[in-house]
């Protein structure tokens, strides 16, 4: 009986370890999708939303021109609120 037992451990060993794949794999997705709802290509260049201080890859981010500079930011969102900001 001590063989059956042995190899009960191990299996709950092994599905603890998937379990603790998923999550962490789980958790990665989430942070990927936050800021960056498609997957971003390696090498891009970055550029930092001066509202939440995020980078955000330039293809993907959203331009405003403030005062002669060209802003980038992660979303429409951002961008208001740092205009907002800024006129006040
Ligand atoms: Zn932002």
């Amino acid at each position: 009986m001590y063989f059956l037992r042995f190899l009960i451990f191990i299996i709950s060993i092994y599905l603890l370890y998937k379990l603790f794949k998923a999550i962490r794999q789980l958790k990665l997705a989430k942070i990927k999708n936050y800021h960056f709802p498609s997957s971003t290509a390696s090498g891009e260049d970055l550029v930092e939303d001066p509202a939440c201080h995020t980078y955000i890859p330039l293809s993907q981010a959203y331009r405003k021109e403030i005062s002669g500079n060209t802003q980038y930011f992660c979303s429409k969102r951002c961008c208001d609120k740092y205009e907002s900001e800024k006129n006040m």
